[in-house]
């Protein structure tokens, strides 16, 4: 028999990147040399000094053992819907439908596939989390950047946003706390966009998965809550306020005019009928993580800030590296203001020659002609520390080559 001929991937894979994972080549090639690696890559709470809180994990596995183990509802399970209602409530929004799903990645997938049309494209932020680029590309629709900006502390520009819609445009994405920045969107920005959306009929996808990490003064905003009249989904889940990034449940919050989004809604719950249903014990979390103790969050935000303030106050000491405080979330997205360097050459290099692991900036898009890196800084401090050193006495020679 003749050999079999490569089998050929579909070409709407081509466009789709993950820069998060995708530098775990880098870090094993750095392990392979003996470098020592320190990961500021990954936003997993769990590969560090955190732990999923012991009620959800009970919950589940009561679940489990009461048989709770066939498939559930495909929108999920009814004392889970309900919880997440009220909890909508509490934030001001009122829910027109509402469907769990494995992890708020799915609830994202659903809601841009029900929506966009090959050709169509979604406002999506600059940087930004990269998933709403590479489900756009599945989709065969185009991910149409707006640029976050440091002078603005990364707030979003409403009238760069109303700039960037053409006849094409079908939506805006928010991620608020927001990865990579760390910046947190105040009223008076998300009341601009919601008059954006309003104004150009367009829906509105706000993933707010760090909601409740914040550092300041800052109070999180749900835009859904400061636009009752403009079709909005929200996005949040168990992963990372809840630190059960591997349960895979999260949920999207459909608002906004009940009548005008009576089929979009459906199209998602057809989409969610076709995969049958999400975990089915592990949904029983859910009520208890949104309503039960929340002991857990002080605690995990007070680390957390600590931890943002060392990563702060260090990378800004680096001469030729600046980075805007983040407020939110557990990501840094420093900027490397020496002209002409190129951030995935210097992320490579960084990870070859001292273990440190970050990712390149332009795996999350960055304004063109700027070069950034994104840390994470869920670590303890004294690995946060040492990998800092190591960065300030790269950068040093570095810069100079
Ligand atoms: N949205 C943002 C902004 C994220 O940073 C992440 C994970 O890093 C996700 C969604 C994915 O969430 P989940 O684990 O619930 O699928």
């Amino acid at each position: 028999m003749a050999e079999f001929p490569p089998v050929k991937p579909a070409r709407r894979t081509e466009r789709i990147e993950y820069a998060v994972r995708d530098i775990v080549l880098t870090a094993e090639e750095a392990a392979r040399r003996g470098r020592e690696l320190l990961f500021l890559n990954i936003g997993d709470p769990i590969q560090y000094d955190f732990y999923t809180p012991r009620p959800l994990v009970e919950a589940a596995c009561k679940a489990m053992f009461e048989n709770l183990t066939g498939y559930s509802a495909s929108a999920g399970v009814d004392e889970a819907l309900e919880a997440i209602r009220r909890e909508a409530r509490r934030r001001g929004i009122e829910p027109v439908d509402i469907f769990i799903t494995t992890g708020a990645s799915e609830a994202i997938d659903f809601a841009l596939t029900a929506l966009v049309n090959s050709g169509d494209n979604v406002l999506v932020p600059f940087p930004g989390y990269p998933l709403y680029t590479a489900i756009l590309a599945k989709l065969e629709a185009e991910a149409r950047p707006y640029y976050l900006r440091e002078e603005e502390g990364w707030q979003p520009d409403p009238e760069e946003i109303a700039s960037r819609v053409n006849e094409r445009t079908r939506g805006i994405v928010l991620i608020n706390p927001n990865n990579p920045t760390g910046a947190v969107f105040s009223r008076e920005v998300l009341a601009a966009i919601a008059e954006v959306a309003r104004r150009h009929r367009l829906v509105i996808f706000s993933d707010e998965i760090y909601d409740k990490l914040v550092f300041d003064e800052d109070e999180h905003v749900s835009i859904a809550a400061l636009a009752p009249d403009v079709p909005v989904v929200t996005f949040n889940g168990l992963s990372k306020c809840y630190l059960a990034p591997g349960f895979r449940i999260g949920w999207g919050i459909v608002s906004g005019p009940a009548e005008a989004l009576r089929d979009y809604v459906e199209a998602i719950h057809k989409l969610a009928r076709a995969r049958l249903s999400t975990s089915h014990p592990k949904q029983y979390a859910i009520p208890v993580a949104l309503e039960g103790d929340q002991a857990h969050l002080p605690p995990v935000v007070e680390k957390l800030r600590r931890r943002r303030d060392l990563t702060y106050k260090m990378l800004n000491e680096i001469p030729g590296i600046s980075c805007v405080k983040p407020r939110g979330a557990f990501y840094a997205f420093p900027r490397i203001e020496v002209p002409g360097v190129s951030d995935r050459e210097f992320v490579r290099e960084l990870i070859l020659e001292t273990g440190v692991v970050v990712v390149h900036g332009s795996g999350f898009g960055q304004l063109p002609g700027t070069a950034h890196f994104r840390v994470v800084f869920l670590p303890p401090e004294e690995v946060l520390a040492r990998a800092f050193e190591r960065l300030a006495d790269f950068a040093g020679r570095f810069f100079k080559r």
